[in-house]
């Protein structure tokens, strides 16, 4: 069994951030993420609101430099999928990927969140068929196509706009009359020529034959039914957290959240929770990777008070 002062759980900006301050504390630091580093952030377009990127940087750019400097200082990236944790000890932790154990002094649960899904008939049949949930790594699929956007926040409206370098029309659709994205965010989405909007509407089923060929909506307010023919279905309507391997061992709130005090403690002494699996999460990159940077700080005391 491989042993560690600290097992970071997921890549994103949380545990990237977490992963450089241990290692840089000269603390042995393994950081598990079953797909790429960079989490969330790693597939979305532009980041505008990094300090110290007046220009902006890509998504994939950051998370790559960010991988890149946690690295530089001893942290090892292991490729795998956590499915369990135990505590074993004051300052002794097994985590379980599948069948193999790593043990460690202290944890710190970075997973962060998954895309969450509409559920509506079509869906799952056409997922990577017209239905997607990244616009950077699909975008580039739909030149001068008409393609829609689901949902009204940020994530919506700042990957619609990103989609008119492609589409030539993009239809975002919202359950209400109002966006929940940023005002400056929205400006830009109702100047844009090829953005149009459907109000108070519902998907209520993709359609499609090979690929996507268009979409059922329901108006929210009338019932009333149309169909819009369109090839591609871009969905962003939040997120939900990874928790699920640490739900027996963790105190998490109805939607899975873990829950913490003083920002990063959870309920079990030695284990830290920092960015989007944390509940009250602000769920900014800048303010992620300072939850992982104070839950690395609370690792290191807490492995000093071991010591
Ligand atoms: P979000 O803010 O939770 O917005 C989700 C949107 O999807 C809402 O408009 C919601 O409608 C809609 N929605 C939820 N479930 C739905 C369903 N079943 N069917 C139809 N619509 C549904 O999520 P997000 O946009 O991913 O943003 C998450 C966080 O990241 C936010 O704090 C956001 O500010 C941040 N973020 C920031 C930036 C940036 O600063 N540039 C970029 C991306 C994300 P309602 O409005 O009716 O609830």
């Amino acid at each position: 069994m491989s042993n560690y002062d600290v097992i970071v759980i997921g890549g994103g900006g949380a545990g990237l951030t977490a992963a450089l301050y241990t290692a840089r504390g000269e603390l042995k630091t393994a950081l598990f993420e079953k797909l790429t580093p960079g989490g969330q952030i790693a597939s979305t377009d532009e980041v505008e609101n990094y300090p110290g990127f007046p220009e902006g940087i890509t998504g994939m750019e950051i998370s790559a430099k960010m991988e890149e400097q946690a690295k530089k200082y001893g942290a090892v990236i292991i490729p795998q999928e956590v499915t369990g944790m135990v505590k074993n000890g004051e300052g002794d932790f097994t985590v379980l990927c599948g069948g193999e154990r790593f043990a460690a002094k202290t944890v710190i649960v970075a997973s962060g969140a998954n895309a969450r899904k509409l559920s509506v008939p079509g869906e799952k049949e056409f997922a990577a068929r017209g239905v997607s949930y990244c616009a950077t790594c699909d975008g580039a699929f739909f030149r001068n196509k008409e393609i829609a956007v689901v949902g009204g926040g940020d994530s919506a409206i700042q990957e619609a706009l990103f989609l008119t370098k492609f589409a030539s029309k993009v239809t975002v659709i919202h359950r209400r009359d109002a966006l929940r994205a940023s005002k400056i965010l929205q400006e830009r989405a109702f100047n844009h020529e090829k953005i149009v909007f459907a109000w108070n509407a519902v998907i209520k089923e993709i359609q499609g034959e090979k690929v996507v060929t268009g979409v059922v909506l329901t108006d929210t307010k009338t019932g009333q039914e149309r169909t819009v023919p369109l090839q591609g279905v871009f969905i962003f309507i939040g997120h939900d957290p990874v928790s699920s391997f640490v739900q027996d061992v963790l105190q998490c709130d109805d939607h899975g959240y873990i829950i913490t005090t003083d920002l990063v403690k959870t309920s079990l002494t030695g284990v830290f929770a920092c960015g989007e699996v944390r509940q009250n999460a602000t769920r900014q990159l800048v303010s992620t990777c300072g939850e992982g940077c104070t839950a690395a700080l609370a690792a290191q005391a807490y492995i000093d008070d071991l010591n």
